[in-house]
């Protein structure tokens, strides 16, 4: 099956003032701290992990809209960071981004009709009356009437509003989309409708996603493979079912035990785990989950763990499955 993005050992940091005794050791938020995975074709990756934990600097990375210090990304097997020209701004249409509603840029004084049509008025993909059919078109795909062209977005409610985003981001006929919190701001009924219909663009048009989101319900109803990071790093990788099934790393564990009951009036942040407050300034040695992992042992204060395939298209970095996976059985077989 074809890859559509590929980030390869992707590293951003940030610098985060002075620290040390004397402050004069620079000091850095190691936000993404080398990270690699893929997305196919038609496939949606979930990338969930408490606040504060790179997701969001990773989409921006997929996006362009920051540079990494180290790493690549490749579109279709194109490092997207070598583009220039005709060719960079080609690639900005083929990968589109939405963010969660408060994020948007939508102007409050630009009427619909102009927000959704101006990204093909700015690539010059069409013109004049070619632009009002195209934007009713992809109004009606995310559910919208033709009336709705002439309304401001104040006029419309936070779901309707994401819908507005949505056709913004595929007017342009892109091939991979970032989600980012998407429906985070919704009420949970609303935030359904959303996601069932990020889900069926998909399907009917073939699009490839990064669904980020720190809400497992979320990552769970939407996505064919999901990836947990932590402080920086991919933690663990599996398809959907056996992640939910046989989750591997203790931190996915975690994140799974702390789960709050699907009560919509209940609703808060993932409870936190026990153990220090993740600092992406403070990472600590060994493996970065060490300080609060239930499970931990000496190597794993000193030894960063490689990542470990322990079932088809299922890694995960930790110390307890190092010669007990997946590759082990094989390779005794
Ligand atoms: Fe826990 Fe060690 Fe695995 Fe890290 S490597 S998650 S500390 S068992
Ligand atoms: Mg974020």
């Amino acid at each position: 099956e074809g890859v559509v993005i590929r980030a390869e050992g992707l590293r951003k940091y940030f610098p985060a003032g002075a620290s040390g005794l004397w402050g004069r050791r620079k000091a850095f938020l190691r936000a993404v701290d080398g990270v690699s995975f893929h997305v196919r074709e038609g496939e949606t990756l979930g990338l969930v992990g408490e606040s504060g934990c790179g997701k969001s600097t990773v989409g921006m990375l997929l996006l362009g809209l920051h540079r990494p210090d180290a790493g690549r990304v490749l579109y279709r097997g194109e490092d997207i960071l070598a583009l220039e020209g005709e060719a960079k701004r080609r690639m900005r249409r083929n990968i589109q981004v939405v963010f969660q509603d408060p994020q948007s840029s939508l102007d409050p004084r630009m009427l619909v009709k102009k927000a959704v049509g101006f990204p093909l008025e700015v690539n010059g993909l069409a013109r004049g009356a070619e632009v009002t059919r195209r934007v009713e078109a992809m109004l009606a795909e995310v559910g919208l009437r033709p009336e709705h062209m002439y309304r401001y977005p104040h006029e419309f409610s936070g779901g309707q509003r994401q819908r507005i985003n949505i056709a913004r981001a595929l007017i342009t006929g892109p091939r991979f989309v970032v989600f980012d919190e998407p429906t985070s701001a919704l009420d949970v009924s609303v935030q359904a409708q959303i996601l069932n219909l990020v889900k069926d663009l998909q399907k009917r048009r073939g699009y490839s996603y990064l669904f980020i989101s720190h809400d497992l319900s979320v990552i769970r109803h939407v996505s064919h493979r999901v990836a947990v990071m932590y402080l920086g790093r991919i933690v663990e990788t599996a398809p959907r079912g056996d992640l939910f099934q046989t989750p591997r790393h203790p931190y996915t564990r975690a994140l799974m035990a702390a789960v709050p009951k699907p009560d919509p009036a209940r609703r808060q942040p993932l409870a936190l785990l026990p153990g220090d407050v993740p600092s992406p300034v403070h990472i600590p040695p060994g493996c970065r989950f060490h300080p609060r992992c239930p499970e931990v042992m000496d190597v794993c204060r000193e030894t960063e763990p490689a990542p470990v395939e322990v079932g088809p298209d299922h890694v995960v970095a930790c110390h307890l499955w190092h010669g007990t996976g997946f590759d082990a059985r094989r390779r005794s077989a």
